[in-house]
């Protein structure tokens, strides 16, 4: 990959650039999405022709912008990286796209934040190579069509649903992430670690994967702050009671739940006597973002079975109160409370 000198690889938390993967073999877990991906590439290289437009879909951390510039690198493709808050008027995309080199991939995160103007021009270039510009104004404006070259739009988004149907419709490849299971979070601590240059254990990785919430992100965060915490103590690799103490310091429980995810179950228990409760009332209560809570918090609590959505709001499950350490109450009728309960 040829990386777009305007668009500098964007650089994460404390510089998580050396610990992605840059090739499709290296990326660890999402097989199903991984073997599909291979058959399209190579098939894409054996023809000469960019790949298919391609959107990713998944929770944040889970590795939507590391696939992108893998796609890129794997096609030996130039990358532009912007996002959809970022393009704000549809002249800004017009010069994006007219300055494209053939077979570059564009990646969009956020894409689901496009404005309708903005979507309407990229419309025909993901489909026909063409942007269709306004030249003039009044009664002598008129449209002229330019052509952009062929290439590869990689969007990213946390909420499929909230793509609009034609968008969605361009795409050719749609690729949903799911939450790592606990072995893939495993060789990523792993590799990270070699990466960083510090030892661990096999009970220190794999008390760090069950902690990481099935997100790579927060597994290699983990793993460096525990390594801060090896340092300091002297250790010379990352065992399971080192993790433990971090994660004590650090507020994240054995399963991985943070303060916050703690505060919203006890506040929905507290505040709502578990539900249900609406997001908005569940934000301004917690002072939370809503969109945070539906993005962040919010699928994985759902995932593990500390909460559930239902058409009057959210509830808690009986989980969630024996994990907090809470009496559980005595069912009343009608509140469905803890009819999924685990
Ligand atoms: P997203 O774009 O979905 O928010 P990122 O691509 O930024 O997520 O991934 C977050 C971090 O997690 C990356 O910097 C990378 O180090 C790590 N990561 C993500 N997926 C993988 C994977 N499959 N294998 C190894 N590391 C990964």
């Amino acid at each position: 990959m040829r990386e777009n000198e305007l668009n500098p690889y964007p650089l994460e938390g404390d510089g998580d650039l050396s610990l992605r993967p840059r090739r499709l073999a290296e990326f660890i877990g999402q097989e199903q999405l991984k073997s599909n991906l291979d058959v399209f590439l190579t098939a894409a290289k054996q023809r000469s022709e960019p790949l298919d437009h391609v959107l990713l879909y998944g929770p944040p951390g889970l590795g939507k912008t590391t696939l992108a510039h893998i796609i890129a690198n794997e096609m030996d493709a130039i990358v532009h990286i912007t996002s959809g808050p970022a393009i704000e008027r549809p002249g800004d995309l017009v010069g994006i796209l007219t300055n494209l080199e053939p077979g570059a991939v564009l990646f969009i995160d956020e894409i689901h934040r496009l404005s309708r103007p903005v979507e309407e021009i990229l419309y025909p270039a993901m489909e026909d190579c063409k942007v269709d510009i306004m030249i003039g104004k009044g009664p002598a404006a008129r449209s002229i069509r330019l052509d952009v070259p062929r290439f590869t739009v990689v969007g990213a988004t946390t909420r499929q649903g909230l793509l609009t149907g034609p968008l969605r419709d361009r795409f050719g490849i749609i690729s949903h992430f799911q939450y790592y299971d606990s072995e893939a979070l495993y060789r990523i601590i792993e590799r990270s670690a070699g990466i960083l240059g510090y030892r661990i254990d096999p009970d220190g990785a794999e008390e760090i994967s069950k902690r990481a919430r099935g997100t790579p992100r927060i597994a290699n965060r983990l793993l460096r702050r525990v390594r801060d915490f090896a340092q300091v103590d002297g250790l010379e690799a990352i065992n399971a009671a080192i993790v433990d103490k971090a994660c004590r310091a650090l507020e994240v429980d054995p399963m991985g739940l943070d303060r916050v995810d703690r505060m919203l179950l006890r506040s929905m228990i507290e505040k709502y006597r578990g539900g249900p409760v609406g997001l908005d009332t569940l934000a301004a209560t917690t002072g939370e973002d809503s969109t945070t809570i539906e993005d962040v918090y919010e699928p994985y609590l759902m995932q593990k079975g500390f909460l559930q959505r239902t058409p009057r709001g959210r509830t808690v499950t009986e989980h969630a109160y024996v994990h907090l350490g809470l009496a559980v109450p005595k069912r009343t009728e009608p509140s469905g409370l803890f009819d999924d309960a685990p």
